[in-house]
């Protein structure tokens, strides 16, 4: 069982030039599942980026508030990363 969730497929609506492929998460074992930073409303200090896990950045959220108690507002930022796969029969299929 494939541990990629599809994202979407060209198969429900293709546009012109893009039907059978699929747009899959990419789990391949060099891709880290996401990357996590945070960015404070306030002052804009940014967090480090931190792969995999999001917990580091919401402690990073915790003490910057610690010591900036008027610091309160944050905007995460969250990457992703996806595969594309050809349709069977594409010559870039494989
Ligand atoms: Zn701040």
């Amino acid at each position: 069982m494939s541990r990629r969730r599809v994202i979407r497929s060209a198969m429900v609506a293709p546009p012109d030039g893009v039907r059978g492929r699929t747009v899959t998460a990419d789990v391949s074992e060099d891709m880290p599942r996401g990357v996590f930073q945070v960015m404070c409303l306030s002052c804009g200090l940014a967090s480090m980026r931190v792969e995999d896990e999001q917990l580091p950045v919401e402690v990073w959220a915790l003490q910057h508030t610690g010591l900036h108690p008027a610091h309160r507002r944050y905007r995460l930022v969250t990457e992703s990363f996806w595969l594309v796969t050809p349709a069977p029969g594409d010559p870039h299929h494989g």
